[in-house]
């Protein structure tokens, strides 16, 4: 067992996290081991999914691991089935998955992309937490992962960003409808360096001219926006819903 740094806020707790055997989902899952959740990590491939299971549990982490690509039906029932076959309940839903498949401008961008956005960035988080929500009692908690973009959409992120956008208002939204049981809230990172943004941050001059952006001077970590994720599901943040948490090093957002 891995001697932690963090405390124990989520023992006992039973946390789903899709799109979890890398970059961010990854390492909030990982936070959410070792403040004492089981996890339930998940993503398309089978390698990754059992990879990804394997380092968690060298951590002595409680680790389930499902398959489940988030835009299909039947593996989004199975994460669900699976977690409460194994566990019994579900307290913490965090819905991370999205794709940026085109930089294309919005007008320019084919039907089929516009459909997939759509579909992996706000309607799978929708039916998941559909699934999901008859067995979220009274302190649970889900979030959502939207993107600083999501404020002003850049012209190479332009509809991804609009995808985006719906996440901050359907965080207001579902927080509304869910409350007041489960609180639901997002973090809105900045950059952080994984394959999602390797276009913009593998270039050292972009990489620099997106870190003077930021007022702390870098870009942020996978590991940054796990622990602002574990501090909304925690019982820390019990009196906050409906919110979207900005973690950009300070990256020109919104007041
Ligand atoms: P990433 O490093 O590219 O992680 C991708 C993860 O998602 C992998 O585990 C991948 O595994 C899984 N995945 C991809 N498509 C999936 C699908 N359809 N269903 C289930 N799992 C899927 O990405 P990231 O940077 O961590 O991004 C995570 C979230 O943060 C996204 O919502 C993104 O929009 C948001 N975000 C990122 C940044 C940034 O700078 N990185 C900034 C703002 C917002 P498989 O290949 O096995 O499926």
């Amino acid at each position: 067992m891995e001697r932690t740094k963090y405390g124990k806020r989520f023992q006992g707790k039973v946390a789903i996290v899709t799109a979890s055997t890398l970059g961010i989902g990854f390492s909030i899952a990982e936070r959410l081991g070792l403040e004492g959740a089981s996890v339930v990590i998940s993503s398309r491939k089978q390698k990754n999914v059992d990879e990804a299971a394997g380092k968690l549990r060298a951590k002595g982490i409680e680790v389930l691991a499902v398959v489940c690509h988030v835009s299909n039906a039947q593996q989004r029932k199975n994460l669900i089935d699976k977690t409460l076959q194994k566990y019994g309940k579900i307290d913490v839903v965090v819905s991370n998955a999205a794709v940026h498949p085109s930089v294309d401008p919005i007008l320019q961008t084919q039907e089929s992309i516009l459909d997939k956005l759509w579909e992996i960035n706000v309607k799978s988080t929708i039916l998941l937490l559909k699934d999901a929500a008859p067995h979220l009692k009274k302190g649970s908690s889900v979030v959502l992962i939207a993107s600083l973009v999501a404020y002003n959409p850049p012209p190479t992120m332009a509809m991804y960003g609009v995808t985006k956008t719906a996440v901050l208002g359907l965080t207001k939204a579902l927080a509304s409808e869910m409350g007041p049981n489960t609180r639901v809230n997002c973090v809105v990172p900045g950059i952080v360096p994984t394959h999602f943004v390797a276009l913009y941050t593998s270039n050292d001059a972009t990489r620099e001219e997106l870190e003077r952006k930021a007022l702390l001077g870098r870009l942020g970590t996978t590991e940054d926006m796990a622990a602002v994720t574990a501090f909304l599901a925690s019982d820390d943040a019990s009196y906050i819903t409906g919110e979207n948490l900005v973690v950009s090093g300070g990256m020109p957002s919104r007041l």
